[in-house]
C-alpha cells in the first residue's frame, strides 16, 4: 500500500486510474419515442445508453480528446513565442525589404487593375494582356524577393524564433504521453484532496493534477 506524503496514512488512498473506471458508468435510461414498423405507427419508449461519472472522477481524469492536447500543445507554442519576444527585442529588419514589398504589391494592384483596360482602344485585349501579365510577373517576383533584403541580424532572429517555436510543439506532443503515463501511476488521499506520485515524489491538491501531471 501507498501512504499519502501528507497525513503519512493509507486508508484514504486510491489509485487515481481506479477512482476514474470505479466512477465512470454507462447508464441505460428511457426516452419517449415513436416509430413505424410494419407500416403500423407505434408510441412508446426506448432505451439509451450514456456515460456519467462522479464529480471526482470527473476532476480526477486526464483529457482524451486529441483536440485537448493540440489545445495544449498550442498555448505551449504562444507561450514561447511570449518568452522569445521578451528576451529577444526584435532587430532591425533594414528598409529595403518592406519598399520592395510595398512596390511588388503596387505591380501586382496595377496587374489587377488593368482587367479593365479591354475596354480602351488604345490597349485592346492585347495590350490589356500584356500589362496584367507584366504587372503580376514584376509584382510576384518583387513580392517573393523581398525577405533575401532583410538584415542578416532580423533573418537570425526570425529562424531562432522558428526553431523555438518548433521546439515548443514538439514539447507539447510529448506532454500527452508524459502525463498520460505519470496519470497511470497517479495517487490520491480521500483526507486531503491530494494528488501524488510516490516515486517521483510529486504532489499537488487535485485541482493542480493536469500542472503537475506535465511538469518537465
Ligand atoms: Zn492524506
Amino acid at each position: 500500500m501507498v501512504a499519502c506524503p501528507r497525513c503519512g496514512s493509507q486508508d484514504a488512498v486510491l489509485k487515481v486510474s481506479s477512482i476514474v473506471s470505479g466512477g465512470t458508468y454507462e447508464t441505460t435510461f428511457e426516452m419517449p419515442a415513436q416509430g413505424q414498423i410494419g407500416g403500423h405507427k407505434f408510441y412508446g419508449t426506448v432505451q439509451q445508453k450514456g456515460v456519467a461519472q462522479t464529480a471526482l472522477a470527473q476532476k480526477l481524469n486526464i483529457p482524451r480528446s486529441e483536440k485537448a492536447w493540440k489545445a495544449l500543445a498550442d498555448e505551449r507554442v504562444k507561450q514561447a513565442e511570449v518568452t522569445y519576444r521578451r528576451k529577444n527585442p526584435v532587430p532591425k529588419m533594414g528598409c529595403l525589404y518592406p519598399v520592395v514589398r510595398l512596390v511588388g504589391w503596387l505591380f501586382i494592384l496595377l496587374g489587377m487593375l488593368s482587367w479593365t483596360l479591354e475596354n480602351d482602344p488604345k490597349f485592346g485585349v492585347p495590350g490589356m494582356l500584356a500589362t496584367v501579365a507584366v504587372g503580376y510577373l514584376l509584382g510576384f517576383g518583387l513580392v517573393k524577393l523581398a525577405p533575401t533584403f532583410k538584415l542578416s541580424d532580423y533573418k537570425a532572429w526570425e529562424r531562432d524564433l522558428a526553431v523555438t517555436k518548433a521546439q515548443a510543439l514538439q514539447e507539447g506532443i510529448q506532454l500527452r504521453a508524459r502525463a498520460s503515463a505519470r496519470w497511470d501511476r497517479l495517487y490520491y488521499c480521500h483526507r486531503d484532496d491530494l494528488v501524488f506520485l510516490p516515486t517521483e515524489g510529486l504532489s499537488a491538491p487535485s485541482s493542480d493534477m493536469m500542472r503537475m501531471l506535465m511538469l518537465a
